[in-house]
This record gives structure tokens, sequence and C-alpha cells, in this order.
């Protein structure tokens, strides 16, 4: 590791105006940042340690949602009663990632901005566009199993690897903000995320120095939810597939439904093809068989990854059946 000056913050003002310098990093649970630093991935002259900053509470909003603060653990956020009955896709998918002692360090900031997971990406020995700018993408004609199918370009075909970003994409979460400036903003959390085209190294719409300080989410939407990961092995393992959905009834038709896939696109991956495909659908596996086609119709596979794509139809399948009370 390259050695670094560490400032622990005691204000957002000052964490922020730290951060906008270049090479300074913001620093929390670590878990992900710690990793590529060692492998020098990642090497920043500065870090600022935003851990003791008051963004760790889980708050009631007026229009009757929940504020999520970006310091609170993986951990605390699955355990949250109001989370819980609330938002059960959100335990879901937070208990679905990592392991216990990574949920218990990893903040909610943090696992929105978490790196791919893409193996050229941490060898530092293979070209890779979005560690160095222009070098090429090893994963193209690679081992590309992990990879991307939707949304991707050929200068770089990564996959986001949070689980929570996709459970609160289907959950119309908004991301809070504060820049160096003073501004807050409010970004859609399916507006956070830049689609790689030829500048994959910018992952996010965030400018430099800004702070995502709580991530809001709105009254559930009604209807059951229901997150299903498919993957390599039970635990401790990032989803092949992975699909949050919530369907609502009205006796045998769908009267609502949202859909978000994890595993397949550089950012969680919401999908309308699927959402209007079920519309007014009967509530049936033919119907749940004819929105998966819908919702890879634009899919590429790459490879190893081809078999991404019949199953991700299948796993959105079986979780419509599942939300929609069929299994
Ligand atoms: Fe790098 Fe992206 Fe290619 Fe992986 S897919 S090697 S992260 S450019």
């Amino acid at each position: 590791m390259k050695p670094f000056r560490y400032h622990r913050a005691s204000d957002i003002a000052f964490a922020c105006a730290s951060a906008a310098k270049p090479a300074v990093k913001f620093i929390a649970g670590g878990t992900n940042l710690v990793d590529l630093m060692k492998l020098q991935i990642e090497a920043p002259a500065q870090l600022v340690d935003i851990t003791r900053l008051p963004l760790n509470g889980i708050e009631e909003t007026a229009e009757g949602g929940l504020r999520i603060g970006a310091l609170v653990t993986n951990s605390a956020a699955a355990i949250d009663m109001r989370v819980r009955r609330r938002y059960p896709l959100l335990a879901q998918a937070i208990l679905a990632g990592a392991s216990t002692q990574l949920r218990n360090k990893a903040t909610t900031g943090g696992n929105l901005l978490q790196r791919t997971r893409c193996a050229y990406f941490y060898d530092a020995t293979k070209p890779c566009n979005k560690r160095v700018p222009g070098s090429g993408c090893a994963a193209l004609e690679g081992i590309n199993r992990m990879n991307a199918v939707l949304g991707v370009s050929d200068d770089c075909i990564a996959a986001h690897p949070s689980d929570m970003a996709v459970a609160m994409t289907t959950l119309d979460a908004r991301v809070e903000t504060i820049t160096p400036e003073g501004s807050a903003r409010t970004i859609p959390i399916d507006s956070l995320y830049r689609a790689p085209d030829n500048t994959p190294h910018i992952e996010t719409v965030l400018t430099p120095g800004e702070l995502i300080t709580s991530v809001l989410l709105p009254p559930p939407a009604s209807g059951r939810q229901v997150y299903r990961k498919v993957r390599d092995r039970a635990s401790f393992a990032f989803a092949l597939v992975s699909v949050a959905a919530i369907v609502a009834r009205e006796h045998d038709r769908v009267r609502a439904t949202r859909v978000a896939f994890g595993g397949v696109s550089y950012k969680p991956w919401r999908s309308a093809e699927a959402e209007e495909a079920l519309a007014g659908a009967a509530v049936t596996r033919v119907s749940f068989d004819a929105a998966g086609v819908a919702a890879l119709r634009s899919a590429r596979g790459y490879g190893h990854n081809d078999f991404k794509i019949p199953l991700a139809r299948r796993t959105l399948r079986a979780t419509l059946a599942e939300a929609a009370s069929l299994i």
C-alpha cells in the first residue's frame, strides 16, 4: 500500500471541501476501498474519514417513508424493524450480500459507491479502461462470466455488484447529497450511475467532494416484495443474476409491478419493459415469461456470460411467481 495522509472529519463542510481536492477520498467502512488500496488499484494521497459525521440515523419522513443515513451500517439497516416491516425487499437484499462481518462495517453510502468486482479491474497486469482509461478491456475476450449483458459498451462490460442498490432501485429511492459549495441535491437512484460508454472510469454523476448524506425511501408501494439472488454458492458471493420485484394483484390480474435486476448491468437495472409487459397481465407463468423476454430483449452476451440472459428470464419468472403468491 502506498503511504497516504489521514484526516478525521468533524463536520460535513470540512469533509466535502477536503475531498474536492485531487487524489483525496472519503473513507467510512473501507470494506472495498482498503482492498483496492492494498492492490494499488486506488492510491489516494489523502483519506478523509467521515465515520464521526452525524449521518448514522434512520428516521421517519413527513411523507411516510424513511431516511437512512449514509453511515448506517448494512447490518443496522437490515435489522431495523421499520425496514423489515415496510421494505422487506431491502432487508432481504442486504442480508443476501457479503458476510456478517462485512455488513457490520459496510455503510449505506459506501455500498452504493462500491466498485465493480470484474476480475480484470483488480489485476494490474491486464488492460482495463476503468482502471487506466484508454488501455482496453481485457474482459471482452477474457473470462467474462460475471460481467454485464445490458446497457454496457465495448469499452467496459463491468457489472455493478451491490444487492442493496437493486432493492433501493425497485423502491424508487432517492440519494441525498451535499456538495463542497454547500448545496444539497436529491438524485433518483436510477440516475446516480453513469453508463460506461467510452468513459467507464466515471461511474456516477457525483462531483468531486460531493458526499452522499442519506438515502430517502418513499412510502412503500402496495404489493408483495421479494428479492431473489442467484449465485455460485449460498453465501458471500456476488450475484450472477438477482431480481427485486414488487407485485400487486387484483384477483387474477397484475395491478402494479416494479422490477429491477442485479448482476446484469453497470447499475441496478430497472426494467420498464418488464413492467409494461406485466401491466394488467394475467397472473400466470406465461405472462411472467413474456415479461422476461421483454426485459432481456436488448441484452447481449460476451461469451462466458451468455448464460445470464436465460438465467435472468428464469429468475424473473420465479421472483414474480413468489411475489404474486403463485408458489
Ligand atoms: Fe476493466 Fe470494465 Fe473491462 Fe472489466 S469490463 S476489464 S472493469 S474495462
